[in-house]
């Protein structure tokens, strides 16, 4: 008798048939109890996590594990909010990739959607913007966002009508965690104006990290990371979604390099990885990526396996 969950699990994007190309797969980070297993659609080749969590089910894992909730005055924001805050932080960008496109410059008006606390947005309002915006479904973010002087939005994207339309919507590290990317990349669409553009970042499933790592490459991030793009099924949820691509880059985070190591060495199934949030074993496992692999890091970007996709795209029409 087929297992209902496996019959039930088609293609998030096209509604084709998955077949599963790892697994189990479990979350490395806060110590979930679920086996997933990571599968490819053989109509459309989008990898997806499997079973995808029902709306329901997933609201309650960000409730429980994710949002964000205040957190401040530890070891770990402190040193974040000076690394944000200091020179060497653009420096370190220009070295490492800027994921988040923290130091590119733009002009008119700009969404951050899923803003969280607003530390993108105190970078933003320095790139050339006129007004720089959140969108940010959590309300304690979004309250901490509007507490350093934003302007955040706490609707979904879905129910969001702004009075104007945006020059540029940010998703950085947000599409692959959308239960219906192609319908959230419809909805940046409509909030855009023509010729608007939208910058994406988010893992790259064909990286060389995702190999080496395997089930512990921390960008799984089972449940929460609904599908996990390639170049090219980024290019085809863009291209259904009415964006064109205008550029598209690689870049390897060697938090991320960092991260997956950790997973790799320490994580164990149902158990919260206490080593992630450790500044000295992160900062120095950093410092040892970046400074040691940097030719193949550098080489591997430019190559298709770097680990994370950057691509800014306009809207078409
Ligand atoms: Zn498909």
């Amino acid at each position: 008798m087929p297992d209902a969950t496996a019959t039930a699990a088609v293609c998030v994007a096209c509604g084709g048939a998955l077949d599963t190309v790892l697994e189990p797969v479990f979350d490395t980070r806060f110590g979930i109890d679920a086996a997933f297993a990571i599968a490819r659609c053989r109509g459309c080749n989008l990898e997806q996590t499997v079973p995808r969590p029902a709306a329901e089910a997933l609201q309650a894992y960000y409730a429980a594990h994710y949002n964000f909730g205040g957190e401040s005055g530890t070891a770990y924001t402190g040193l974040r909010a000076r690394l944000f805050r200091s020179r060497a932080y653009r420096l370190w960008l220009a070295l490492d990739g800027d994921i988040s496109f923290h130091s590119r410059r733009g002009h008119g008006r700009l969404l951050d959607i899923g803003c969280n606390e607003g530390r993108g947005l105190a970078l933003y309002a320095h790139r050339g913007f006129s007004a720089v915006e959140g969108l940010e479904t959590n309300p304690v973010a979004a309250a901490t966002a509007r507490a350093r002087g934003f302007t955040v939005h706490d609707t979904s994207l879905a129910e969001f009508r702004p009075n104007l339309p945006y020059d540029v919507a940010v998703l950085s590290n947000v599409l692959e965690h959308a239960l219906d990317p192609n319908e959230l990349l419809r909805q940046v669409h409509r909030i855009l104006k023509p010729g608007g553009e939208v910058w994406i970042s988010c893992p790259n499933a064909a990286s060389w990290q995702r190999t080496l790592f395997g089930r512990w490459w921390i960008n799984w991030h089972v449940p929460f990371h609904i599908v996990h793009f390639t170049d090219a099924t980024l290019s085809r949820a863009l291209a259904a979604g009415g964006f064109e691509t205008v550029e598209r880059r690689q870049a390897t985070p060697a938090l991320w390099i960092a991260h997956s190591t950790i997973a790799a060495l320490t994580a164990r199934r149902g158990r919260p990885t206490a080593a992630l949030r450790k500044p000295l074993p992160v900062m120095a496992l950093m410092m040892l990526s970046r400074g040691l692999l940097f030719p193949v890091l550098w080489l591997a970007d430019r190559l298709g396996r770097g680990d994370c996709l950057l691509r800014v795209a306009r809207r078409a029409g």
